[in-house]
């Protein structure tokens, strides 16, 4: 069994208010959300930070892009707009190390961030 709590999440360990799914991507409601729509969206795969991408798996950006847009869409926040967020290590306020893809809106966004 993994210790990683999103691996245990994609192995339906773990119960999770699942939004989207594919081969590549589970995305879920955030347990504490930030915003009125605050998803995220993991690949299947274990990667631990954004920063250990590699040129065998970028294409996960993709995967995690396009399902993100897919969730704006279906939560109808698309014209008004919405963030999408990686936080990467200590200092980008990174909690759990397996890639995440925050998406939020409902509301505006304030910038900077903090
Ligand atoms: P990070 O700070 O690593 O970018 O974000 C981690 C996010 O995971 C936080 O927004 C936090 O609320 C969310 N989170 C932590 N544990 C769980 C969980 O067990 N279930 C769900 N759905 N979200 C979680
Ligand atoms: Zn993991």
């Amino acid at each position: 069994m993994s210790d990683c709590l999103f691996c245990r999440i994609v192995d339906g360990e773990i119960s999770a208010d699942i939004l989207y799914s594919d081969d590549h991507v589970v995305a879920f409601k955030d347990i504490n959300p930030q915003a009125p729509i605050h998803a995220l969206v993991i690949p299947r795969r274990h990667i631990s930070t954004v920063a250990d991408l590699d040129q065998d798996t970028a294409g996960i950006m993709d995967h995690l892009t396009r399902a993100a847009n897919q969730i704006a869409q279906d939560e109808g926040i698309v014209e008004n707009g919405y963030r999408l967020v990686i936080n990467c290590n200590e200092d980008g306020g990174q909690a759990v190390y397996h890639i995440h893809m925050h998406v939020m809106g409902g509301r505006a966004m304030n910038w900077p961030p903090g």
